[in-house]
């Protein structure tokens, strides 16, 4: 998993430890496991953003939600078990082998129904959503945690559609801390991705079609309320 960012490793463990674990599903504690074994795991999710991403569910009442970024499934996981029995999320993520390392734990869940998971690039697959009218303005509620580099071009595409009130949240906008470090003390494997993070973070500030808050939990995660 991610590493958080507070000022110390005990504060981020007192974090966990008090309200993050003892609620956490045994379901997502399973993902988290298998995802362990994963050469890439500290790619997924931080668990402390759980909490906040189903609050922002259940407060949106979202039914209709995408994400894109799936890795083994852990915010998918966790927005399935938010969201209603009748809820759709449309998954997109080229990487079907990491998806279907924690497909056995969705099903265990009862929940692959709401799951729509289409094993692409995200791009092309919105541009699709975006051919049919009826997709704009249509999902409550999207989460985007993939390839830092296309943010800004998901930004343009997600907007559309997602609805007047809804909800995007972009994961990672603090990248490790680098954001606020000189460029050259940012470690070797970072670089390349920090130049876009803090590109998408002025973007994002200078944006009136959102409110947006960036929050401290996990890596950092940037939530952007379409307002126009
Ligand atoms: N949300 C996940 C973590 C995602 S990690 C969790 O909760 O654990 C980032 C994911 O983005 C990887 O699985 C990677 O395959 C995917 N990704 C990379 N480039 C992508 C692209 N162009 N379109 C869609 N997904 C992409
Ligand atoms: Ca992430």
């Amino acid at each position: 998993m991610e590493e958080g960012l507070l000022q110390s490793k005990e504060l981020y463990e007192y974090l966990l430890r008090t309200s993050v674990f003892p609620r956490e599903s045994e379901l997502l504690k399973e993902i988290r496991d298998i995802t362990a074994k994963h050469p890439l795991s500290t790619m997924g999710t931080a668990p402390d953003s759980g909490p906040m991403v189903a609050m922002l569910l259940k407060l949106l009442n979202a039914k209709n939600t995408l994400e894109i970024g799936v890795f083994t499934g852990y915010s998918l996981l966790l927005t399935a078990l938010t969201i209603p029995d009748d809820g759709r999320i449309t998954a997109i993520d080229p990487d079907k082998k990491a998806y279907d390392m924690g497909l056995p734990v969705i099903k265990k869940a009862g929940v692959e129904h709401k799951i729509n998971f289409i094993e692409s690039l995200a791009l092309p697959v919105l541009d699709k959503l975006l051919e049919d009218e009826n997709n704009e303005s249509s999902f409550d509620f999207a989460y985007v945690d993939a390839d830092k580099i296309n943010y800004k071009n998901y930004h343009e595409r997600v907007l559309k559609l997602v609805k007047v009130g809804g909800v995007v949240v972009y994961d990672n906008t603090l990248w490790y801390g680098t954001v606020a470090m000189p460029e050259k003390s940012v470690p070797e494997d970072l670089v390349s991705y920090r130049g876009h993070i803090v590109e998408l973070n002025k973007q994002l500030a200078a944006d009136s079609r959102v409110q947006i808050v960036q929050i401290p939990l996990g890596d950092g995660m940037t939530v952007c309320r379409r307002v126009c």
